[in-house]
Order: C-alpha cells, then sequence, then structure tokens
C-alpha cells in the first residue's frame, strides 16, 4: 500500500502506457516523414538534415518506449514535448509535409489529452502549431498553411480534450467505487465487534481498524507504537512462534489462516484480556502485504465458562464441592502416596424436616449443617455435598483417625438447628473406607455409603467402618437388576410425553419422551430411581432401544398442528450414545416406524464429552447427515467447555432448569440465563429452557428471546393416549392471529 500504487490505482491510463504512446507517436512521425523524403522527389531539403531528423525522432521514439515510466507520474511523460516542438520546428524550416504533420498534430493532442491533466491540449496544441507555422512563416509560406494550420490544430484540441473529458469521468467514477468500498470497509470493521490489525514484517502494527484501539484503551496512535509480541503474547507459549514469528521467517507450514487461537490482549490499562484470534498471513498478496490479525473479545464468554466451571463442581445451595467434584477428588487421591480415607455421611428425619418445616428451613439446615462439617474437619480435607441429604468427607488420613473424626462430625450435626424460632435435631449415620489404589474408580465411595448404611440399619452405632462382608447390598442390587431385566422383557416400561411450546406464540411444537416404571406393585417409577441403575448394567442399551423405537412409532400418530409436524425427542444416556451399534438402532427405528428423521430429537448430555470427544463428535456429525435433531441437554450442569460448543453440529440448546428456577428474583442468575441464551443464538442454535413451572418465569424467558420452552406451567408430562388427544384438541383450536399467519418455528 505504497503511495506508488495507490496514485496508480486512481489513474486510468498508467504512466509506462502514457510513454509508451508518447513514444509510438514519436516512432510513427519519425516513419511518416523518412517515407516521405524517400518516396517524394520535391522533398527539396538536404538528405543529410532528414536524415538527421529521422534518427533523432526514432532515438526519442526508441527512448519513450523503454524508460520506465511506471516509476513516475504519467503527467512526467510531458516532457517528450519539447522534443516534438524541436523536431517539428527543425523539419518544417527546410520542408513542411502538411499532411504528414497533420496526422502526427492530431495523434500528439489524442494523446496529451489522454494521458495528462485536462487542458493540457488547450495549452500545448497552440504552443505546438506556433512552433510548427513559425519556421513556415519565415520561409514566407505562412500565407498558404495559415488556415490549414488553424484548422489541424482545433481538431487535435478537440480531440484531446474529448479524450480527456472522458477519461476523468472514468476516473472518477472509479475513485467513488473505491471510495464507497472503503467506507462501507471501515462501517463494517467501525461497528464489528472484532478488532482488525495488519501487521508489517517488522511487527509494528500497520493499520488499526476505526475505534479498536480506543475499545482497547489505547488513544490514537498509541498502537501503532507498540510490537505485536508485546500486544498479543504471555499466553499460551509457542502459539506465537509457531504461526506468527513461523509466517515471518519463511518456515509456517500450516494454512495461512490459523484458526480462533485463544488467547491474551494487552489492554491499555496494562490488563491482559481474553480474546480469540485469527491470523492470516497475507504478506504475498501485494494490497495488504501484512498479517493479519482479528481479535475478538471473548471477556464475557471466559467469564461464562467459569460460572458454568463452578457450577459444575459445586453445590449450589451449600457451596461445598458436589458429586462429581468428589469424585474427582477422590480419584486423584488413589494415586496420591498419603493414606485417604472417605467418610461418607447421611441424616436421618431430614425428610419430615422438610415436610413440616417447609423447604426453605430444609435448605437452611443443610446449610447449617455443612458449615458444621466444614469447621469440623480437618484444613486439607474435602467435604462435598453428594445431593439430597448426604455428604462426604475425603481426609488425608488413616482409619482410625478417620473414624474419630467421622464421630466427631456425627455430633457436630447432631446439635440441635434453630429454625423459625423452634430447635430441630437430626440424627446421622456415617460409613468410613479407605481409599485403594487397586480397586475401582469410585469404590471407597460405594464401600463407604455401604458402611454408612450398615450404621443407619443398625440401632446401636452412627459410625462404622467399611467391612467386605457388608457387599450383602451388592445382593440387593443384583436383585433389583434382574427385576428391571423384567420390566423390560415385560413391557413394564411406558413413555409419557412433555410437550415443548415455542415461547412467542405456545404453540406445542412436538414432546419429549420420558420413560417410567409401570411396576405392578410400585406403580409408576420415575427415571431417577432406575436410570442409574440400567446405565450401570448395561441394560440402558436394549432398554434405550425399545424408547426409541416406541417414541418414533407414537409420533406417526400425531396430528399436525397450524402446518407443524411435531417432533419428538428422546433422551440418551452417555452409556447407549458410546454403544457400537447406536446409529443403526436409530436408523432401523426410523426406517421401521416411517418416521421422518427431522421429527427426531436425539437429546444427549455434555458428559458425554468427557471421555472421547473425537468419537462422539463423529457420532454426532453421523446423525446429523442422517437428517435427525441434535439437542444438547441439561446445559450448564456438565463439564461445560464452551469452545468446543462451536464446533460441534447441535441444532438446540436445552437450558438446565436451576437456571430459569431463581431468574425471576436472582439477578445473578438472570444475567447467567441471557448469557447462555445470547450465547446459544450466536452459535447459531435454538434455544429451549427447561423447567419453566411460573408465569413470571415464562414471561422472562420470553423476554429474553428464549426460542422454546418445557414445563409445568404449560403441561406436564402425559400419557401419550392423552398427549395425543390433546394434541388433536389442539388442531381444533383457533389460534390467535398472529399464530396463524406467522408459522410456528419448528425445532430448528
Ligand atoms: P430431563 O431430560 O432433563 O427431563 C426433564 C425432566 O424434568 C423430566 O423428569 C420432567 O418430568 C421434568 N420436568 C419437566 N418440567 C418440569 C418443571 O416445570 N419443573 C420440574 N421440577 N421438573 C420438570 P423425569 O421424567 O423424571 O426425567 C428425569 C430424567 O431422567 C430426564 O431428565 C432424563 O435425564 C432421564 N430420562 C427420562 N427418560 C429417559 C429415557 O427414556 N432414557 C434415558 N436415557 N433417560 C431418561
Ligand atoms: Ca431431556
Ligand atoms: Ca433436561
Amino acid at each position: 500500500m505504497t503511495t506508488r500504487r495507490a496514485r496508480n490505482e486512481t489513474e486510468v491510463i498508467s504512466a509506462s502506457v502514457a510513454g509508451r504512446m508518447g513514444g509510438g507517436a514519436l516512432l510513427f512521425g519519425a516513419a511518416a516523414y523518412y517515407l516521405t523524403i524517400v518516396t517524394d522527389p520535391s522533398v527539396s531539403s538536404s538528405r543529410l538534415v532528414s536524415l538527421v531528423l529521422s534518427l533523432s525522432v526514432v532515438a526519442a521514439g526508441v527512448i519513450a518506449l523503454v524508460i520506465p515510466w511506471d516509476r513516475f507520474n504519467p503527467r512526467l511523460t510531458i516532457i517528450l514535448v519539447p522534443f516534438i516542438l524541436v523536431i517539428l520546428g527543425v523539419g518544417n524550416y527546410y520542408d513542411p509535409m502538411p499532411r504528414i504533420d497533420a496526422v502526427f498534430f492530431v495523434l500528439i493532442g489524442a494523446w496529451i489529452g489522454l494521458c495528462h491533466p485536462r487542458f493540457t491540449t488547450l495549452a500545448f496544441t497552440p504552443l505546438i502549431a506556433l512552433v510548427y507555422w513559425a519556421p513556415i512563416a519565415m520561409r514566407g509560406d505562412a500565407k498558404d498553411l495559415g488556415s490549414a494550420t488553424l484548422i489541424v490544430t482545433a481538431v487535435s484540441i478537440g480531440i484531446g480534450e474529448l479524450l480527456g473529458l472522458l477519461r476523468t469521468g472514468l476516473e472518477r467514477s472509479r475513485d467513488e467505487l473505491a471510495l464507497s468500498a472503503q467506507r462501507r470497509f471501515s462501517a463494517l470493521t467501525r461497528n464489528s465487534i472484532d478488532v482488525t490489525f495488519v501487521f508489517g514484517r517488522e511487527q509494528n502494527v500497520r493499520y488499526v481498524s476505526p475505534g479498536a484501539a480506543k475499545r482497547l484503551g489505547y488513544g490514537s496512535g498509541e498502537l501503532e507504537a507498540v510490537p505485536l509480541r508485546e500486544l498479543l503474547t504471555e499466553y499460551v507459549e509457542g502459539i506465537f512462534e509457531e504461526h506468527v514469528e513461523a509466517i515471518l521467517d519463511g518456515s509456517y507450514l500450516g494454512e495461512s489462516i490459523t484458526k480462533n487461537h485463544e488467547l491474551r490482549f494487552l489492554h491499555a490499562d496494562g490488563t491482559w484480556i481474553d480474546v480469540e484470534a485469527t491470523v492470516q498471513n497475507l504478506l504475498d498478496d501485494p494490497d495488504i502485504d501484512g498479517i493479519v490479525v482479528h481479535v475478538r473479545d471473548i471477556r464475557d464468554r471466559k467469564a461464562l465458562e467459569n460460572d458454568l466451571h463452578y457450577r459444575a463442581y459445586h453445590d449450589e445451595l451449600t457451596g461445598l464441592a458436589n458429586r462429581a467434584a468428589f469424585h474427582r477428588e477422590v480419584q486423584d487421591a488413589r494415586t496420591d502416596v498419603d493414606e485417604a480415607t472417605v467418610v461418607y455421611l447421611d441424616l436421618d428425619g431430614f425428610k419430615s424436616v422438610n415436610d413440616t418445616q417447609g423447604h426453605q428451613q430444609g435448605d437452611r439446615l443443610l446449610r447449617v449443617a455443612s458449615e458444621r462439617l466444614v469447621s469440623a474437619a480437618p484444613g486439607d480435607a474435602v467435604v462435598a455435598r453428594l445431593g439430597g441429604d448426604e455428604f462426604a468427607v475425603l481426609l488425608h488420613a488413616g482409619i482410625e483417625e478417620a473414624t474419630e473424626l467421622a464421630e466427631t462430625f456425627v455430633r457436630a450435626i447432631s446439635e440441635p438447628f434453630a429454625l423459625r424460632g423452634t430447635m430441630v435435631t437430626v440424627g446421622v449415620s456415617a460409613g468410613v473406607a479407605g481409599v485403594d489404589s487397586d480397586g475401582p474408580d469410585d469404590q471407597a465411595i460405594g464401600d463407604a455409603d455401604m458402611a454408612m448404611y450398615h450404621a443407619k440399619v443398625s440401632d446401636s452405632v452412627a459410625v462404622s467402618v467399611y467391612e467386605p462382608q457388608m457387599r450383602d447390598r451388592l445382593l440387593q442390587r443384583l436383585d433389583a437388576k434382574s427385576r428391571l431385566r423384567d420390566a423390560i422383557d415385560q413391557g413394564q416400561l411406558i413413555l409419557h410425553y412433555q410437550p415443548a411450546v415455542d415461547m412467542k406464540t405456545r404453540a406445542w411444537l412436538g414432546a419429549e419422551a420420558l420413560v417410567r416404571w409401570n411396576d405392578p406393585v410400585r406403580g409408576l417409577v420415575p427415571p431417577v430411581e432406575f436410570i442409574g441403575l440400567a446405565e450401570e448394567t448395561g441394560l440402558i442399551v436394549e432398554m434405550g432401544r425399545q424408547i426409541i423405537h416406541e417414541a418414533c412409532r407414537e409420533a406417526m400418530t400425531w396430528p399436525t398442528v397450524a402446518g407443524v409436524e411435531p417432533k419428538v425427542g428422546v433422551n440418551v444416556s452417555p452409556r447407549q450414545f458410546r454403544d457400537p451399534d447406536f446409529l443403526g438402532i436409530i436408523e432401523s427405528a426410523l426406517s421401521e416406524t416411517g418416521l421422518a428423521p427431522d421429527r427426531l430429537i436425539v437429546e444427549i448430555t455434555e458428559s458425554i464429552f468427557i471421555s472421547d470427544i473425537e468419537m462422539a463428535s463423529q457420532k454426532l456429525r453421523d446423525l446429523r447427515q442422517m437428517g435427525t435433531f441434535l439437542a444438547l441437554d441439561d446445559f450448564g450442569t456438565g463439564y461445560a467447555s464452551l469452545s468446543y460448543l462451536r464446533t460441534l453440529p447441535f441444532h438446540l440448546l436445552k437450558i438446565d432448569k436451576s437456571f430459569v428456577e431463581n431468574a425471576p428474583t436472582r439477578a445473578r442468575d438472570l444475567s447467567l440465563l441471557q448469557t447462555i441464551n445470547r450465547l446459544g443464538h450466536d452459535l447459531g442454535l435454538r434455544t429451549l429452557v427447561e423447567g419453566v413451572e411460573t408465569e413470571a418465569q415464562a414471561m422472562l424467558a420470553a423476554s429474553l428471546h428464549c426460542d422454546m420452552a418445557q414445563g409445568y406451567v404449560f403441561a406436564k408430562p402425559m400419557s401419550a393416549a392423552r398427549f395425543r388427544t390433546a394434541m388433536a384438541d389442539r388442531q381444533d383450536i383457533e389460534l390467535p392471529a398472529t399464530t396463524r399467519g406467522l408459522r410456528p418455528k419448528s425445532v430448528h
């Protein structure tokens, strides 16, 4: 982008073309002159003079052809004019040749008009004419040629000015085009959230998009003084060397565009801000001749990621580590050299506190209990709430010491709790088990749980230490497994359906299939009570196959409402998803029932990415290829890293109910919900809020522009028959005008 190049851009005719055209005109003059001399016997001048003249014109013409004019301003070609003047003058002194001169004249006029500023012909042509005419006048022929000279001069000026006019018109429209493109570009960059830099080989900032400096806290011109190395560094050592420096020293082997590196950018106030940078090598592009770096501020995204990470590993109510975090800690302890022990604690009679005093008081009790645990535990212990009224503590101690500590915990929790003026006491049972590096991953937690159970059923002790014979409980599990096996075989698993609604119109877009165990003795058993067991035992694969098939079959019976073919969502647990034949199961369910693939929504949770992200993403791509819809379920409760979301082919983001629960009253939750929803939209996903229980939550989700919702406030899960008739009834409902006109969004 040197000045030379910039000027050339607006010239329709470049200096080299102009110079060559001038040289061409001179050569033409010489050739014509020479031809006249040799063919016209009336030519009287000395042959020597003619020869010298022709040769000098040829020389001037050749010089004009070879001079590297493009180094100069095209206007400079005007220096050819004195040549022309001298040649014309001397030639005419000896031998006027009016016809040749006339053509020559017109050519020169055209050339000046084409290659020089407007009105140059007007100024120069009379001068040339004067030089032409003067020698003739000196010879006394003025009268003969005076009027002819005047006409030729006028024609030459006319043609020259006409061409000049044409050229400047062209130049202007080209300038305007360039200017409007530039204006559009700067408007784009000004309004873009990205900041664009162009760096030269010396790593200095050559260009910064407008407004960027201000956004990063710099005054105008300040950024240009800072080398790239200092602006984009410190973080992820190696990225910089790998890409930018490698590009500069010519050793770069990757693609010319390096994608989405998370880097840190130096803000003017000295802090580092999280950015995502794309580096593009345009050193070979003569118009840019630099390295283009697009930088996007991702502070919001990072903050959300940190929040989600915190939530994934902490219990919201007590702020303690949660089950996932505790498993991780125990896992780590297995490889430690020091002894480690797990204490498992379970409150007795907590449910009755909840029932008699209300949930709020129950929550308070849990918070106070957790505080007591934390203060009774040594500093290096990990205290966790595993869910409900179950707690666990990881101790860096042997069994004996751990048992003493467990007794301290039990005493601390057994102290009365002051709830709304009344004192309440709850019992507590504890189990202790050592962490063994040989056993399965979470053996210690299971052992401690079993020991706790032992303490709970015995009347005499509150704390018991794990012993192998306690594994009898395992037999109970085996029993449960065979009962579940029978349930699957005897078709005791049934599906209920919960509608998903359009957030704006509340039209039903389809339903999620939710499994229940219709046990002849226990009645309808909710999935939380058997999905885990099915997962552990692998029964989930066969169970899942039946569920998917049944859901597809059922969806085929649903009527179309307001032109929308309802979709059906099925939940797929990690083990099911990992099954090698998972795609085959989906495929045969679709082909056997005839359900269109885009009516099936496959719901999976973030946990499928923990073990093998490559395998998981490939499966997702295959599913998408088949035409099914993909939903990321319970978003925000898992091991959220937002970077992967961008690369995975989901259609729908199901935002976990924990986000909407307190959004109407807690600003923090509201802003999280808003950020997640916006993030989903930024990534091109539809969003659905789960567990909407109140009108206030529904209004709020609508105001945040969430696309869809599910929850008790719209409809609870219902039997297949009820859903079918409810759908048919809704078909007859006169939908509000806005809904009818506006085809409700289908899922995605
Ligand atoms: P999920 O996928 O998050 O399903 C939504 C759960 O939230 C359902 O519980 C639903 O009844 C409940 N729900 C819906 N609206 C509300 C509301 O407004 N408030 C509250 N508090 N809850 C609401 P459900 O049916 O007990 O299912 C629990 C979980 O069990 C599901 O969570 C899913 O992870 C799993 N599950 C259910 N059916 C299947 C299945 O067929 N296969 C597999 N692998 N897992 C299933
Ligand atoms: Ca689900
Ligand atoms: Ca969910």
